[in-house]
């Protein structure tokens, strides 16, 4: 049985940070791959 594409992207797994396993809400700007708090971490 195929999935629908709607099925398809609902299976997807969240993206997460891969620094603390956080997920990350989908944002425009997709290329941030950590969440705000990994982040701010990296500016110190
Ligand atoms: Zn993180």
């Amino acid at each position: 049985m195929l999935m629908s594409p709607v099925e398809f992207f609902r299976n997807l797994p969240k993206k997460e940070c891969p620094e603390c396993g956080q997920p990350i809400e989908e944002q425009a700007e997709c290329y941030i791959m950590e969440c705000d708090h990994c982040l701010s971490k990296r500016d110190e």
